[in-house]
């Protein structure tokens, strides 16, 4: 029998009802699991790691580490992971990992739910059912496991907050489906070589979402000397206002100027940014900005922290950022 990691960092999946609403219950979820799902031993030997008790919404790059550094320590004794975890920022973390365990041959998979594991109508069992026999497949990547499918991590974005159906991989077909049987789709490998852990990340990127009336004065007030790269947000291909006093041409001189890199996706979810499809992104390649052509902002947020952490060159680190580095840019 497969030996499966469970490893807990909370979430609603791990919260009771409380009045209205719902919050983080440490001693009911570890009960509620072996009580209400004891066929989980089953499907494989389980042993369970409560690593952090959070709502995603409060977790951060240390929490990444963390939870790269569990699962380097755990690696040879356990044939795949599960991490149960909020859906909020559940995209961002699973981003980060796949960019951070390097030559992963095991699964790592999240799962969470979006009704506590305690409400009778909750799809936190389904999910964590399929989460851990998908985990004694042969998955060699970070997925999420959500409402009978997997997705590759960092191609995924949290798209409803009501709908069971909370994640999708919009410019990535999903790697499992799971019905009566549970379809396997292709397996990828990335990288070659034995597994090891990157997991470093920096904050000095910030994001930009471009919108109408967008003030660039506002973006005055950015101490550029504290960054290394910017992340914009653009419209459609990779457009923002380049007319009159909503320009943000001005910006992305001082940018190149101040040797801040610039990396433009697109705020639609379908699809690849192609700065040179219309004027606003050429003149965006001619102020020095790239394009992080299909990447999920979550995608391109936590590889540009996990490549300013390994690298010092900003050429290099363009140059990277471009590249697809764990399957989460078409190439
Ligand atoms: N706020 C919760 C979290 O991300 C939402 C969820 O788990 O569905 O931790």
């Amino acid at each position: 029998m497969k030996k499966i990691l469970l490893i807990q960092t909370g979430g609603t999946i791990a919260m009771s009802a409380k009045g209205a609403g719902v919050e983080l219950d440490p001693e009911a979820w570890a009960s509620v699991l072996y009580k209400e799902i004891p066929e989980l031993n089953e499907i494989a030997e389980i042993s369970t790691l409560p690593l952090f008790f959070e709502d995603s919404s409060d977790l951060n790059a240390s929490h990444w580490i963390e939870l790269a550094t569990c699962i380097e320590q755990n690696y040879t004794a356990y044939d795949g992971f599960v991490i149960l975890h909020g859906t909020d920022t559940m995209a961002y973390s699973a981003s980060a990992l796949s960019f951070a365990l390097k030559n992963l041959e095991k699964p790592v998979i999240f799962t969470g739910s979006q009704l506590p594991m305690s409400s009778i109508r909750s799809d936190a069992r389904r999910n964590l059912v399929n989460a851990i026999e998908i985990a004694t497949h042969p998955v060699h990547e970070v997925g999420i496991c959500f409402n009978d499918a997997l997705y590759r991590g960092n191609r995924s974005t949290k798209m409803s907050i009501g709908d069971f159906k909370a994640f999708g991989s919009p410019n990535f077909p999903s790697l499992a489906e799971f019905g009566i049987r549970i379809n396997m789709k292709e397996q990828h490998h990335y990288g070659k070589g034995g597994f090891h852990n990157q997991a470093q990340f920096t904050n000095d990127v910030f994001v930009i979402t471009a919108y109408p009336n967008l003030n660039p004065r506002f973006l005055d007030c950015l101490d550029l000397g504290m960054l290394r790269a910017v992340i914009i947000r653009a419209y459609g291909s990779g457009n923002f206002p380049i007319k009159g006093t909503f320009s943000l041409l001005p910006f992305l001189e001082k940018c190149q100027q101040a040797g801040v890199s610039v990396a433009i996706v697109s705020q639609a979810a379908f699809d690849s940014a192609d700065l040179s499809q219309y004027p606003a992104g050429r003149a965006a390649l001619e102020h020095g900005a790239i394009s992080g052509g299909d990447m999920t902002l979550e995608a391109a947020l936590t590889k540009m922290m996990f490549l300013l952490a390994h690298n010092e060159s900003k050429s290099d680190i363009e140059e990277l950022f471009q590249q697809s580095l764990a399957g989460e840019l078409t190439g």
